[in-house]
């Protein structure tokens, strides 16, 4: 298999006003785009030339170069990102998704806050998450290319925090654009796959890759 651009789950022009079509142009042509080739370049040739994106992050994530993982864990984040948004989404979560966030938050609001809080509050460059951990839910983040993938948790929606996903719409006001983001964008059929994926386990979950 050799890894390729996977195409955005919607139009370029699908989260305007919240996310603009020149930042989703940019960001997932460009950036996104040059994870992926970074990838590729750096598998050729090597046992991991044929493998899925997954597995490519989960072999190279205890190398002492970071290269490859750097690569890989950013096309695999960006991919889930684009997930965790569509059209018209946004508000309070339904299904599964609702009744934990209830359970671990104590409601929508208080899950707001925090999720705010902690990708407000990331230094430099990284992504905020919902996760499922053991059987609650729980936000983290994590500095620059570091994914829930690699550890126990499961990750069930995420945003970049990195300046090149909000500057253009947002400048430096990075509250705004999380808010807009739970506000309008967030896409809780996907977390609720996820979920719906990880409580059948984890043949499932890869199932999705
Ligand atoms: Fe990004």
């Amino acid at each position: 298999m050799t890894l390729t651009l996977p195409p955005l789950p919607y139009g370029l022009d699908a989260l305007e006003p919240h996310i603009s079509r020149l930042t989703l142009s940019l960001h997932h042509g460009r950036h996104h785009a040059a994870y992926v080739e970074k990838t590729r370049q750096l598998v050729r040739g090597t046992p991991l030339e044929n493998a899925g994106l997954e597995k490519i992050v989960q072999s190279s994530v205890t190398r002492p170069d970071r290269r490859l993982f750097n690569a890989a864990a950013q096309a695999w984040n960006h991919d889930f990102y684009w997930h965790s948004m569509r059209a018209k989404g946004g508000g309070e979560a339904n299904g599964a998704a609702a009744s934990l966030i209830q359970k671990s938050f104590g409601g929508h609001q208080t899950f707001c806050q925090e999720f705010i809080k902690s990708g407000s509050e990331q230094f430099g460059s990284g992504w905020a998450w919902l996760v499922l951990d053991g059987d609650g839910l729980r936000i983290t983040t994590t500095g620059n290319a570091d994914t829930p993938l690699v550890s126990s948790q499961i990750p069930l929606l995420t945003i970049d925090v990195w300046e090149h996903a909000y500057y253009p719409d947002y400048q430096n006001r990075r509250v705004d654009y999380i808010a807009a983001y739970l506000t309008h964008l967030v896409n809780w059929d996907f977390a609720n796959a996820n979920l719906d994926a990880a409580l059948r386990g984890p043949s499932a979950v890869a199932a999705r890759k």
